[in-house]
């Protein structure tokens, strides 16, 4: 299984937010990628800029972050034209992409779609969001750490460009070179561009530290979650259906929180984050997490607290 090294630069609409086409926010106006080998040797590399259709000026941000003149751009080869060198270039070899945060996935498909070319990526698509690892391998599992810092802990050489695609999937494949992949290859990512559209397609991830499920696409947040397979909770070490100590309850952020005991393992955490699709529809993620004894009393606490809120907003509204 080769490794696919990704990274791109976009630009967004230079006039604001409310100008944009909403069907390409992002713009993407370079692709570089890095191909490595099981041994993480370097197979080759794939650098293009991309000439932009939608948006014609560089966004002030992207201005001050690019190290490109942007004439180079507009003498490029279209999207088209460079995506289709890019699949090809990846070859037939099996390959998972590895990409500095679950971002660049994202924005590739969505402008695959803007342009209509037809999706070649597997569903679901997994892949390695590196800077998770990163942060899994050399700190807490939560931080996420910019690509300078990651470089800079692992004492690499700094003389490739930051802020350039091919600049920064180089510097990603070499921390992957330096990563211990064994210890964290079962952490791979799982891409939200095309969540799951029947039941059949949900997924479902076990993973030493918690276990995921993503849902199929729903018409409305209530029909989700009034639906048994969303809030179902069953502990991913034995299997077991289980008893709920708190029932789901919402805790801002279109996050919902639940605590369950399973009789042999323990308390588990469940959390549900809402998430909407490009047409408007919704889908969840939720996770379930092993958790001690002083972090089930936290869950207690937020929803009392929560509660004791809901109260008084209703006390005042009666008032
Ligand atoms: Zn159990």
């Amino acid at each position: 299984m080769n490794y696919i090294v990704l990274d791109l630069e976009w630009n967004q609409c230079p006039s604001g937010k409310e100008h944009e086409n909403p069907l390409l926010p992002f713009e993407i106006i370079e692709l570089g990628a890095v191909k490595l080998n099981e041994k993480k040797e370097v197979l080759g590399e794939f650098s293009k800029l991309i000439r932009p259709k939608v948006y014609h000026r560089l966004h002030h941000r992207t201005k001050q972050v690019l190290k490109t003149d942007f004439k180079e751009y507009l003498k490029a080869p279209g999207f088209l034209e460079v995506i289709k060198d890019f699949f090809n270039w990846c070859g037939d070899e099996p390959y998972i992409m590895c990409t500095w945060g679950p971002m660049d996935l994202e924005e590739l498909q969505q402008n695959m779609d803007f342009y209509k070319f037809n999706n070649p990526l597997p569903k679901p698509l997994y892949y390695y969001d590196i800077q998770k690892l990163f942060s899994l391998l050399y700190e807490d599992g939560k931080s996420r750490r910019a690509l300078s810092y990651a470089v800079e802990f692992l004492h690499l050489d700094t003389n490739e460009t930051f802020h350039q695609a091919i600049g920064d999937t180089r510097y990603t494949a070499r921390i992957i070179q330096q990563m211990n992949m064994e210890l964290v290859k079962e952490y791979e990512s799982v891409d939200y561009h095309r969540p799951p559209s029947n039941k059949n397609e949900e997924i479902y991830m076990v993973f030493r530290r918690y276990a995921k499920y993503v849902s199929r696409v729903f018409d409305s947040k209530e029909a989700m979650l009034s639906d048994k397979t969303v809030t179902t909770t069953r502990c991913y070490q034995c299997g077991k259906a289980l008893r709920k100590k708190i029932r789901w309850f919402p805790g801002g952020n279109n996050m919902y929180y639940s605590l369950s005991i399973c009789p042999l393992h323990g308390y588990l955490k469940g959390k549900i984050r809402i998430k909407k699709t490009h047409d408007g529809k919704y889908f969840s993620v939720r996770t379930l997490k092993l958790v001690s004894e002083s972090d089930a009393e936290i869950i207690r606490k937020k929803q009392e607290s929560i509660q004791a809120k809901r109260k008084m907003k209703r006390k005042k509204q009666s008032e």
